[in-house]
């Protein structure tokens, strides 16, 4: 078993690495910026190794300096949480080869879902229903007007390299495919360094359901049932929730059967998520993440499987203790996504909280990693905190969701809980009726 496990990442994906060390009796290093010396994972950890600079291209993406900690430390596994490395196969590959475990997939397994297009063709020759597009890159303007023909307008131009909704155009005429299709390769040459772009059909009113599944390596697979991951920014997660307020058991057992023996057929490892569009009834994938997911928790709480425990136990080739007859979703929770940005303008706004008090009682969980005191540094990611609340069933879990939030206090900087403060009571919120679009398009927009 792993006896000492590094954490290549900060704020609170590596607390919630490391409290899951601790209880199973893993020590943990923690390997920080000189911007995060004073961050909570870097106090909590066994052992801490500054590897450079502030930016992250010096430090949490430095690949060497990763690897001698680890080699220095004597760390046996590296988790790299989500973001950062946690989809690079070369750097799973190099973890590997110095014969460090590394708590993910196989690196062949990351490159292939790594890049959109060879992963929705893996997709549907596994048997997962995909959304339809282009089977390959589309090299120019008339190429993507010709095929924007076939399958007709609205479309969506998407980086075959993307991710965190980057890179990303909807054309609705031959007119703004002509000014959007440089658009979105320029955003992904400049994002991704690689300006292969494809077309999709654009789905008008979809909702964002994703499977979450776990594998061990004896070819065992098993799903967690979904998220309804719908309330989005700029394609963006801001509010999710468990199980999705849509979805029948029936289409649940369905769907997440395809799933399972997909990744059965793959010979997946590890935590995976399935994403799909939904609408009318149908799924559609658009993608799979081979990690860790920012709202994993929503799905602990309905399951009460701690999914990074198994991440870790399968990666060190442990077989999973749980099968498919196990998993019984029981109640229904929320994560609202605590971000230091203005509430109206989303400019972000790093800083000093001079005061955090985050709320408690039955059915509370705050996964964080800012303290009163805290400075936020402008070099990250603008998450400061999860908020996720678990009741009995939908309604009450929104009351409890409104208690929670209205107890929450977190001054000194601006953050988006006057956002949730407001879905969390919004009439249509309430009845679950919304799509991937609504947040902008009405909520945001009636504003
Ligand atoms: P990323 O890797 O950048 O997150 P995804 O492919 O997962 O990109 O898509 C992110 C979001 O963009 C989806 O959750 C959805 O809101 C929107 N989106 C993606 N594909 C489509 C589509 N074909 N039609 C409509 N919206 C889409």
């Amino acid at each position: 078993m792993i006896k000492k496990l590094l954490i290549a990442n900060r704020g609170e994906i590596a607390l919630r690495i490391h409290r899951a060390c601790q209880e199973m009796g893993i020590k943990t290093v923690a390997v920080h910026s000189k911007a995060d010396t004073d961050a909570m994972h870097v106090r909590l950890a066994d052992e801490r190794v500054c590897i450079g600079p502030a930016p992250a291209s010096k430090s949490y993406l430095d690949m060497k300096s990763i690897l001698a900690a680890a080699e220095i430390t004597g760390a046996d596994a590296i988790h790299p949480g989500y973001g950062f490395l946690a989809e690079n196969a070369t750097f799973a590959k190099m973890v590997e080869e110095h014969n460090i475990t590394f708590v993910g997939p196989h690196p062949d397994h990351i490159s292939l879902m790594g890049d959109k297009i060879t992963g929705k063709k893996t997709a549907q020759e596994l048997g997962i229903p995909v959304v339809p597009g282009s089977d390959g890159a589309i090299k120019s303007v008339d190429e993507a007007l010709s095929f924007a023909k076939k399958i007709g307008y609205p479309v969506l131009v998407k980086a075959t390299a993307g991710g965190g909704g980057k890179g990303m155009q909807v054309a609705t005429t031959d007119a703004e495919l002509k000014e959007r299709f440089p658009i979105a390769k320029a955003e992904a040459k400049a994002n991704f360094g690689n300006d292969d772009v494809f077309i999709e059909k654009y789905l008008r009113q979809p909702r964002h359901i994703e499977i979450q599944i776990l594998a061990d390596t004896h070819g065992n697979v098993i799903h967690l049932g979904e998220r309804d991951c719908s309330i989005q920014r700029r394609h963006q997660k801001v509010w999710e929730e468990a199980p999705s307020p849509v979805i029948t058991e029936k289409q649940r057992h369905d769907i997440g059967e395809k799933v399972v023996n997909a990744m059965k057929k793959l010979g997946y490892r590890g935590l995976g998520t399935v994403e799909f569009l939904y609408e009318d009834g149908q799924f559609y994938f658009i993608e799979m993440n081979t990690r860790v997911q920012v709202e994993h928790p929503i799905t602990e709480m309905i399951t009460g499987v701690d999914l990074v425990r198994e991440q870790i136990r399968v990666a060190a080739g442990k077989m999973l203790t749980l099968t498919q007859a196990d998993i019984k979703i029981k109640g229904h929770a929320i994560e609202c996504r605590v971000n230091a940005e203005c509430p109206e303008t989303f400019a972000p706004c790093p800083g000093k909280i001079d005061f955090n008090h985050p709320p408690g009682g039955l059915g509370v969980r705050v996964d964080s990693a800012v303290y009163t005191g805290y400075t936020i540094p402008p070099h990250y990611d603008s998450l400061v905190a999860k908020l996720i609340v678990y009741a009995d069933d939908r309604p009450r879990c929104l009351a409890r969701l409104r208690r929670a939030l209205s107890e929450y206090v977190i001054s000194g900087i601006k953050t988006t809980l006057p956002l949730h403060r407001q879905l969390a009571q919004n009439a249509q919120m309430l009845k679950g009726d919304y799509n991937i679009h609504w947040l902008e398009k009405v909520f945001l927009k009636g504003k």
